[in-house]
């Protein structure tokens, strides 16, 4: 089969497309013909080296296909079942595994596109929202990088739940998408300073949670956007990872919680899988959550899609179609 195969890290120029064995299911796995991959940031950190993996390897744990072969001991998925998941290995490919306890159906009315466009970033939103701080109606939320792919759903979402979402974006168009997403008051960070806009927008209060996927960039403005024991969400990266932290900033900027979860923790269990997915097919379905897919790469170009990611060149999802 094709692959993108990573042999050293490096830019996007390690991402090589080559002929690779086609992977056999072990026990308690299943083997996906892949329709379509979704790319995340996470993958350029395993590209660089940031998050280290072992050498080579073929990157993508997000995608959605059709069941291919079932390893030893797997029951519930039949050859042909069309399915999701965010916990594979080697999705940018023809075919990947999946073990079979992190694998979703995926209900006939989504489209096998948007379940890969959604379910990492869509968790992500989904457990941010639900889980890490739960939002209620009336409270009032600054996620950054609200055009972003996690920054449009978790917006939706924050919105539906009937919190009040301030929002950062890098450009007037992503600001639009920020607004039609749920956004009510949009914050430009690359031409002013988001912090003093933010007291202002609060009347000097702060916002009950910041849910900060950007990072080194945007954490010490962050912090002075609390309230009082207000929650630091600290999620991601994307303009490199956050300082070294004392805890006694925390007491000083107001008794504040921080935060750094990341998905993996929130579908440990089967059923917490199976409600956050649950959860997001059901909205796609009703019509009540928009999933954006921004850009979709032949497979072949994955350096290009993972140049433009992080260039800050997109807005919603980038998929990779084998
Ligand atoms: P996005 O679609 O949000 O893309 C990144 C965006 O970040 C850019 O489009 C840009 O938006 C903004 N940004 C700000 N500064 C920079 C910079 N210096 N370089 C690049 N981008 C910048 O990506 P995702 O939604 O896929 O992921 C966002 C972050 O969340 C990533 O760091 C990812 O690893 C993390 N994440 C964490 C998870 C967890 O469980 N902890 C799960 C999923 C994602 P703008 O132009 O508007 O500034």
């Amino acid at each position: 089969m094709r692959a993108i195969r990573i042999r050293e890290t490096g830019g996007p120029e390690v991402l090589r497309y080559e002929d690779v064995p086609t992977p056999d299911p072990g026990p308690g796995q299943v083997r996906v013909k892949v329709t379509a991959t979704g790319l995340n940031y996470i993958e350029t950190y395993h590209r660089t080296g940031l998050y280290p993996l072992s050498l080579p390897f073929i990157p993508g744990g997000e995608f959605a296909g059709t069941v291919d072969a079932l390893g030893p001991g797997v029951s519930g998925f039949a050859l042909g079942d069309r399915v999701a998941t965010a916990s594979g290995a080697g999705g940018y490919a023809e075919y990947a595994l999946a073990p079979a306890d992190k694998l979703v159906a995926v209900p006939e009315g989504v489209d096998l596109h948007l379940a890969a466009a959604v379910m990492l970033q869509g968790m992500t939103a989904h457990y941010l929202a639900y889980s890490t701080y739960p939002l209620k109606a009336g409270e009032i939320c600054l996620i950054h990088a609200a055009a972003g792919g996690v920054g449009l759903l978790l917006t939706q979402i924050a919105s539906r739940l009937g919190a009040r979402v301030i929002g950062t974006v890098g450009s007037l168009e992503k600001a639009e998408l920020a607004r039609a997403a749920g956004v009510s008051d949009v914050i430009l960070y690359r031409d002013e300073p988001f912090a003093p806009r933010v007291r202002e927008l609060t009347c000097g209060r702060g916002v009950d949670v910041v849910y900060d996927s950007v990072g080194q960039d945007t954490w010490e403005g962050s912090l002075d956007c609390l309230r009082p024991r207000g929650m630091m969400v600290t999620f991601g990266n994307s303009s490199g990872p956050v300082p070294t932290v004392s805890p006694l900033v925390l007491s000083s900027k107001g008794s504040l919680f921080l935060t750094r979860p990341t998905l993996w923790h929130y579908i440990a269990t089967p059923e917490e899988l199976a409600w956050r997915a649950g959860d997001l097919f059901g909205w796609m379905i009703a019509g009540a959550l928009s999933v954006r897919v921004d850009h979709r790469f032949p497979m072949a170009d994955a350096a290009d899609a993972h140049s433009a990611l992080q260039g800050r060149a997109t807005a919603g999802k980038v998929l990779l179609i084998p």
